[in-house]
């Protein structure tokens, strides 16, 4: 991720464990206070259309920015928040921020058919009332559900699959839809894939990195989209960096990506200038970098 964490990102390679300890309680504590000291943001990331040339949906990555270490990633603190029983405060925030989010957007115009998606840790859904949890969200801040998307890996999906199944089925009911994240990197169990309702699987970033070069990467990828036709679900991207990668999806019916090819995560603000800029061109036009 060249370029968007802070250069003053800590850097801890551990010398001992003792170290690793402490570092570990001080960056606990600091997140404790990151909500009320308002440093987490929400970035966004497009997801677009490569066919139509049209955004039709986004993901919001959350950032914190800290006072001294300047802009963390999610790899380095949503765990430390999942160990510290941090995690359902930090996940609420997002939930609720992205659902004001999309829904101001509307308001004004901007990006009317977009749909927000979200990532769930693990421990958020494994909460016994998640689906109510959701219900009430998006009653109090009046977003339709159909404009939220939650992203959830296949880990989180088949621990235990009853209970996510409840769950599932709840959301569905309310009309949220689910992504399957990191598709094909848990797992490799398809039997849920008929017996759960979701809506759309995203091809790993790992499977995408080497097209159209790898043999391997690409029969996976093709067997993805291929799965994905047959199921009738939608399929996206994830990870394109390079118009051969992207040329090799579109060829193989994989119409819907993400990637620093088209953009890189930004701020609300931004967000809604890129797409306006982008939904306005037409296809034919060089996609900006
Ligand atoms: P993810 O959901 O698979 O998100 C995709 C990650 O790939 C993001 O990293 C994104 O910035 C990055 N990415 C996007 N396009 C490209 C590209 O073209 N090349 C490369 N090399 N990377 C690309 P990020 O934002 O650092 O997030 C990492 C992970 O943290 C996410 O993986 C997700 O699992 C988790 N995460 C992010 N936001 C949240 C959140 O609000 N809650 C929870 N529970 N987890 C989150
Ligand atoms: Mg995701
Ligand atoms: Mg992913
Ligand atoms: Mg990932």
């Amino acid at each position: 991720h060249a370029g968007e964490y802070g250069h003053n990102n800590y850097q801890f390679f551990s010398k001992s464990l003792n170290v690793a300890a402490f570092h570990k309680l001080a960056m606990e504590n600091s997140l404790r206070r990151a909500i009320e000291r308002d440093e987490l943001e929400l970035y966004y990331q497009a997801k677009i259309d490569i066919r139509r040339h049209r955004v039709v949906g986004c993901e919001a990555l959350i950032r914190w920015r800290h006072p001294e270490l300047g802009l963390i990633g999610p790899s380095q603190f949503i765990p430390i928040a999942e160990d510290s029983g941090l995690i359902a405060q930090i996940s609420n925030w997002v939930l609720e921020n992205a659902c004001r989010q999309v829904l101001a957007w509307r308001r004004q115009g901007d990006c009317p058919e977009l749909v927000m998606a979200v990532n769930v840790s693990a421990n958020q859904f494994r909460q016994p009332g998640f689906g109510g949890h959701v219900r009430e969200v998006l009653a109090q801040i009046g977003l339709e559900p159909r404009y939220l998307k939650l992203e959830l890996t296949e880990t989180i999906l088949l621990h235990n699959v009853e209970d996510a199944l409840v769950t599932l089925r709840e959301l569905q009911a309310l009309g949220v839809r689910i992504s399957i994240d990191d598709f094909g990197t848990g797992y490799s169990s398809l039997s849920y894939l008929k017996k759960l309702p979701i809506s759309e699987l995203k091809v790993d970033h790992s499977f995408v990195r080497d097209l159209p070069h790898n043999e391997d990467d690409m029969a996976i990828t093709t067997a993805i989209l291929a799965l994905a036709e047959a199921l009738s679900l939608e399929v996206v991207a994830e990870g394109v960096e390079n118009q051969d990668q992207a040329n090799f999806l579109l060829d193989n019916g994989c119409t819907v990506v993400q990637g620093f090819l088209y953009q890189r995560p930004m701020p609300a603000t931004e967000f809604a200038e890129f797409a306006r800029v982008f939904d306005s061109r037409s296809a034919a036009d060089p996609i900006p970098r």
